[in-house]
């Protein structure tokens, strides 16, 4: 492959804030962007050189964006299979369409991942009310009962505490094929952010350990508190993974880890994902989506040394309530990153964007966030 250099034009499925922060890094380097997505004047649009605003099944439009463009990337997993098989036609797609196949449906992740041999909580395939009976009986309770498609940060997801939950549960679902999975009593969450390039060089940001409120990423933070066997396992299993799928690009493993130090893999991102965010803002000498647009390039990968102890914390819409909160109060502390992601609706649980802080020690970096955070909620509230 030869290497796709500056002055070229990167094209982006998706137009969320991973595409936003995947263009800065771009354009920072003299790359120029290109986002396609249904939306208008969105996070990546907002930055990028140009914006197609097309539905991702109007395959004329995905072609002509597909010509355009010297490489396509996506910064979200739920693009048809289809559009991408078109766009590969007409120019390079990392990583390929296969990886996103398999991972936007938990179904056919879990079966991926099972049958390579990666640990996962125990599962079973649901499609009708019988199945779910049997796969209660099986599992256990609580369970989790998560729709296939479409699911992320909590959506689509209920817990199964007895018996009794079964019917109104599956009722929920509305006809959505869906997983059941074992409830994971785990000590944390983890995460490995991992890049391989077209050759077979895999790099990693070490273990980011991750805290979840009310299903969503809150607060992240590395280096993570895990022992050397825990750490060994991870990489080797985030490695594992980048191997089986011949992955070209940036990804995440998300892992459960439970209290005897068994890692339980929950989901994969194939995209740089939001626990990766602490990699910007020069806690590491190249960030996620430097990567991503490195690997994507064909160019070689960047080193993913941490320069410090990092924390990063989720600025999600429920701190909007009040108004737009005071952003000129936070940036009068100087050791704090803002990010903001151009979004301008915000709605409860909707990611807005996040701080990161470096320090001492990855739990000083995470008390920075925190307490600046809880600042705007007082000022809110008050
Ligand atoms: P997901 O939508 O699958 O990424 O789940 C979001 C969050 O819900 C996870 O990060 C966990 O905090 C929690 N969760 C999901 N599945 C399970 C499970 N099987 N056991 C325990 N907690 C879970």
């Amino acid at each position: 492959m030869n290497p796709i250099l500056p002055n070229a034009t990167i094209g982006v499925f998706g137009s969320g804030q991973l595409g936003r922060m995947l263009a800065i890094e771009a354009r920072k380097m003299g790359y120029r962007v290109a986002t396609f997505s249904p939306g208008e004047d969105t996070p990546t649009g907002q930055v990028a050189d140009l914006e197609v605003s097309a539905d991702y099944m109007n395959l004329e439009e995905v072609k002509k964006f597909a010509e355009q463009v010297d490489v396509i990337t996506y910064e979200f997993e739920n693009i048809p299979s289809k559009t991408i098989e078109i766009a590969a036609q007409f120019t390079q797609v990392h990583p390929k369409g296969e990886v996103l196949y398999i991972t936007q449906n938990r179904l056919r992740e879990k079966n991926f991942l099972s049958k390579n041999g990666f640990p996962v909580a125990d599962f079973h395939h649901i499609q009708t009310v019988e199945d779910l009976y049997r796969a209660v009986e099986s599992i256990g309770t609580p369970s989790v009962l998560k729709t296939a498609g479409f699911g992320y940060d909590g959506k689509g997801q209920q817990r199964i505490k007895s018996v009794s939950d079964i019917d109104n549960a599956f009722e929920k679902l509305d006809g959505k094929e869906a997983v059941l999975e074992a409830f994971v009593d785990f000590e944390k969450e983890v995460s490995v952010v991992a890049a391989r390039d077209a050759k077979g060089n895999f790099v990693n940001y070490d273990i980011i350990e991750n805290d979840h409120a009310n299903h969503i990423l809150d607060v992240s933070v590395a280096p993570a508190e895990v022992s050397e066997k825990v750490y060994k396992d991870a990489i080797e299993i985030a490695c594992g993974i980048v191997e089986k799928f011949e992955y070209v690009g940036t990804l995440c493993v998300e892992f459960f880890l439970t209290t005897d130090e068994k890692l339980l893999i929950n989901e994969i991102a194939p995209r740089p994902h939001n626990s990766g965010h602490l990699t910007f803002d020069s806690a590491c000498i190249t960030s996620q989506f430097e990567q991503q647009l490195r690997a994507v390039c064909g160019l070689t990968l960047g080193s993913t040394e941490f320069l410090r102890p990092t924390a990063m914390a989720n600025l999600l819409g429920d701190l909007w309530q009040n108004g737009e909160p005071d952003w000129g109060k936070i940036l009068e502390q100087k050791n704090l990153k803002l990010h903001l992601y151009g979004k301008q609706e915000a709605r409860i649980g909707r990611k807005m964007g996040h701080l990161t802080a470096v320090a001492e020690t990855s739990a000083d970096a995470a008390k920075i966030v925190r307490q600046a955070r809880e600042r705007l909620l007082l000022k809110q509230n008050g």
